[in-house]
C-alpha cells in the first residue's frame, strides 16, 4: 500500500508529452520537439575542466551538507553584483538543482493547514510540491493582457490567515513573462503586511531581452528580504541541467532547517559538479551572452512566425525561452470528426499528425495556450512552424 500522498500527485507532465515524443522517435518517426525545458547548448569547456579536475584531484568525497564554502562565497558575490543582495554563509545553501531547493523549502515550510498561493499559469512542479508536504495550493489567474503578471488586487483577495507563502517565478516558465518594479513593490508591501514567504524563482534571469532588466523583489528593503527566499542556479544560465546544482539564499534559521532536511536525505550536491559551478560563477562569461543572442534571435523568428498562423495570437516573451500562444481559437475546429476542445487534444494531435512535440497549456494551469520552447535549432524551428500550419489548415471548422 503506498502512502496516502502519492494518490495527490502526478508525474511531471511536461516529462509525459516528451516521453511519449521520444518514444516516437525511437520508432524512427522524425519528431521535431518544442517541449524541452533545458538549453540545447553544450555546458562551456572551462566548466567541464573544472569538473575533470575535481575528479582527477581526489575532490570525490562527501562535502559540508549545504555546498562547499569557495561556492557559497561565489554564491554571495554574485547575488551581490547581479541582483544587489547581500547574504553570509548561513544565509545560503546549494542543493541538488533548483527543483531540489524548492523541495527543501516545501519541506521546511509547508504543513497541513498552511495556504501557498501559486500564480497561474505555473511552473509544473510548485503545485505538488505544496501538495506533497500536505499544504494547500491556492491558484491566483493572471491575464495576457498583464503580461501574466499577478494583479496585486487579485493576490490581495487570496490572502487569509493561513497563507504561508506566495510562489513568484520571473522570468516565467511558460509563458515568458517578467514581472516589472511597479508591480514586485505592491507585492512586496503586501507580503510585509501580511506576513507571507515570498519564494521567487530566478533561474532565468540570465535570460531577458529587449534591454528589461530582471529584478529581485528581495532587493526592495530589509523587510521583504527577511521574507524572501531566493532560488536560483546554473542549470539554465550555464546549459548545466545534467549537473544537479541550484540554491537558495534566505533567512537563516530556515536556511539551517533546509540544510538539515538535506542532511536526512540526499547530503551534499555532487562534489565534482560543486567544483563546476564554482567555475561557473567565477570562471569567463562569455557564454552567456552567446546563449542570450542566439535564444534572441530564435524568440523573434518564433514569435513572429506564430502570429502568422491562423487561430494563434502570441505576445512577445521578455525572457525565458519559451512562446506561450493563446490557441483558444482553435477549440472547436474538427479533424475528421474528432473534435479540437482543448490544449491537450491540440498537441496529442499535433505530435500524431504533424510528429511535432509540444507541452499543453492545461499543464501549467491554462488551457487557453500551449507551451513551445525554442531552446531548440533554428532549423528545426522552421520546419516546426512549417508542419504545425499545415495541420492546423488541415482542421475544418467546428459546427
Ligand atoms: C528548469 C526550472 C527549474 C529547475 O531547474 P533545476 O535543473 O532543478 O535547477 C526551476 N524552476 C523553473 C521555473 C524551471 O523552468
Amino acid at each position: 500500500m503506498l502512502a496516502e500522498r502519492v494518490k495527490k500527485i502526478k508525474p511531471s507532465p511536461t516529462l509525459a508529452i516528451d516521453s511519449k515524443a521520444k518514444a516516437m522517435k525511437a520508432s524512427g518517426v522524425d519528431v521535431i520537439s518544442f517541449g524541452v525545458g533545458e538549453p540545447d547548448f553544450d555546458t562551456p569547456e572551462n566548466i567541464k575542466e573544472a569538473a575533470i579536475r575535481a575528479i582527477r584531484d581526489g575532490f570525490t568525497k562527501y562535502t559540508a551538507v549545504g555546498g562547499i564554502d569557495p561556492l557559497k562565497d561565489a554564491i554571495i558575490r554574485k547575488l551581490s553584483e547581479d541582483n544587489g543582495l547581500s547574504y553570509k554563509r548561513e544565509e545560503v545553501i546549494v542543493s541538488c538543482g533548483a527543483k531540489h531547493s524548492l523541495y527543501n523549502i516545501a519541506q521546511a515550510l509547508y504543513g497541513p493547514g498552511d495556504e501557498v498561493i501559486i500564480p497561474a499559469p505555473y511552473w509544473v512542479s510548485y503545485p505538488d510540491q505544496v501538495l506533497l508536504n500536505d499544504a494547500t495550493p491556492v491558484f491566483v489567474r493572471t491575464y495576457e493582457e498583464d503580461s501574466f503578471m499577478v494583479r496585486p488586487e487579485a493576490l490581495e483577495a487570496c490572502i487569509t490567515k493561513r497563507t504561508k507563502a506566495l510562489i513568484l517565478n520571473t522570468p516565467s516558465n511558460p509563458t515568458g513573462m517578467i514581472y516589472d518594479r511597479a508591480t514586485l513593490e505592491k507585492i512586496a508591501a503586501l507580503a510585509v503586511k501580511h506576513k507571507f514567504y515570498v519564494v521567487t524563482d530566478e533561474i532565468y534571469e540570465k535570460l531577458v531581452y529587449d534591454g528589461n532588466q530582471h529584478i529581485s523583489i528581495a532587493s526592495f528593503n530589509s523587510e521583504i528580504k527577511a521574507l524572501s527566499l531566493v532560488v536560483n542556479g546554473l542549470s539554465k544560465s550555464h546549459a548545466m541541467t545534467g549537473w544537479r546544482i541550484g540554491y537558495t539564499a534566505g533567512p537563516a534559521d530556515i536556511v539551517k532547517a533546509m540544510t538539515n532536511i538535506q542532511s536526512q536525505s540526499t547530503s551534499n550536491p555532487t562534489s565534482i559538479a560543486q567544483k563546476a559551478a564554482v567555475e561557473a560563477l567565477n570562471g569567463p562569461q562569455d557564454f552567456v551572452p552567446l546563449m542570450h543572442a542566439e535564444f534572441d534571435k530564435r524568440r523573434k523568428y518564433l514569435v513572429n512566425e506564430l502570429n502568422t498562423i491562423d487561430g494563434m495570437t502570441c505576445r512577445m516573451p521578455a525572457g525565458a525561452f519559451y512562446a506561450f500562444p493563446n490557441t483558444s481559437r482553435i477549440y472547436g475546429r474538427k479533424f475528421g470528426d474528432k473534435v479540437i476542445g482543448s490544449s491537450g487534444d491540440l498537441a496529442l494531435y499535433l505530435l500524431e499528425e504533424a510528429s511535432v512535440a509540444l507541452v499543453p497549456g492545461s499543464a501549467f494551469g491554462d488551457d487557453n495556450y500551449i507551451r513551445l520552447s525554442y531552446a531548440t535549432s533554428m532549423e528545426d524551428i522552421k520546419r516546426g512552424i512549417a508542419r504545425i500550419r499545415e495541420a492546423l489548415g488541415n482542421l475544418k471548422a467546428g459546427a
